[in-house]
């Protein structure tokens, strides 16, 4: 896919594209940047460019996404392009220092077809200690033809020796307006569909595309019951609720959910624009509980949710974060003490 078909990511498209027309590209790049939102496109998409088969245009090095360079690397048939990532369906899911070495054998010869032997190594933050140093012994002595991808959302995961040989290149989410446009095209989906998906994903587009608008708002509705007053004010029927969600296997979704909400309070509480809200249809409702909040307690909580959100599938009990969380919120709103 050619660059001006992504939606968003201006600066760092145009970073790529001045040291590939400058001949300045650095051996190994460190995208960041939020979940979700496009890097591993761009990555992507950068690695056709610079092995495309096309001549470039007046706009530098692109893919035409149709040679067969280009089409070889979109279906990861391509003898010179790897991807290095984590096998998600593990219970920690890490990269190996067997597959770090597997590469370094792989990288060291010339390319065979193309002009770059290209390596993506998509959550490199699961790098496993053995595996970021194998990796540091290449990228210290990178061969003339390699460049490495690097892929994180926590980018303060990484070893500092690893982030010090690499160029960042920092991702931001799109305009929210930028997603909806995209996901009404591509989708087909009516705009009040596309506004609610993109609010709702926190314009994380990779993610809004791959949701439907009524199953997600029925799931918005489930889970926000969590947080209703009938829930928070008996700790009976909290401790079922989460034992219930426990058991269907869908703690960390309602983690994320009430960490939504969360923040909405603290955006309430403190008076922001109600046009920054996820939960702008429950105003009313967010309203009500941020009257009595806790700030600093909602605070603590939203840092805590972000750090289990980061830990995701590491040494959690979801049971008992999820208890844990929904006591401390019913603290933090003084839960007592709300309406129905
Ligand atoms: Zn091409």
């Amino acid at each position: 896919m050619p660059f001006h078909e992504i939606i968003g990511h201006e600066q760092p498209k145009a970073i790529l594209r001045t040291a590939l027309v400058h001949d300045r590209l650095a051996h190994a790049l460190l995208f960041h940047g939020s979940e979700g939102i496009g890097k591993r496109l761009v990555a992507l998409c950068f690695a056709q460019a610079i092995n495309c088969d096309t001549p470039h245009g007046p706009e530098g090095p692109d893919a035409c996404g149709i040679c067969r360079s280009c089409l070889q690397i979109l279906a990861h048939t391509h003898p010179d392009f790897r991807v290095i990532e984590p096998d998600r369906e593990a219970a920690n899911p890490q990269i190996k220092i067997e597959q770090i070495r597997e590469l370094g054998q792989h990288i060291i010869y010339r390319p065979l077809v193309g002009q770059w032997k290209v390596c993506l190594i998509d959550e490199a933050d699961r790098l496993t200690l053995g595996a970021a140093n194998a990796l540091l012994k290449t990228l210290e002595e990178p061969p003339a033809h390699s460049l490495f991808i690097l892929i994180t959302s926590r980018p303060s995961a990484l070893p500092a020796t690893v982030r010090s040989r690499c160029q960042g290149i920092r991702f931001a989410a799109p305009a929210r307006t930028q997603v909806e446009a995209a996901l009404i095209t591509k989708k087909e989906i009516p705009p009040e569909d596309a506004r609610y998906l993109a609010v709702i994903t926190q314009s994380r587009i990779g993610h809004a595309l791959t949701l439907d608008a009524n199953a997600t708002r029925a799931l918005q509705d489930e889970f926000n019951t969590l947080v209703s007053p009938k829930t928070l004010r008996s700790v009976s029927t909290l401790l079922t609720v989460a034992e219930a969600l426990h058991k269907s296997d869908r703690g960390q979704e309602a983690l994320e959910w009430i960490a939504q909400w969360v923040r909405d309070l603290i955006l309430v509480r403190v008076g922001a624009d109600p046009d920054s809200l996820l939960n702008l249809d429950r105003l009313p409702a967010l309203q009500e509980a941020a009257r009595g909040a806790h700030l600093d307690a909602l605070l603590e909580l939203h840092e805590d949710l972000d750090a289990m959100a980061r830990a995701a599938t590491r040494n959690l009990n979801p049971q008992m974060a999820l208890e844990n969380v929904l006591l401390r919120l019913r603290d933090a709103v003084s839960a007592t003490e709300l309406r129905d």
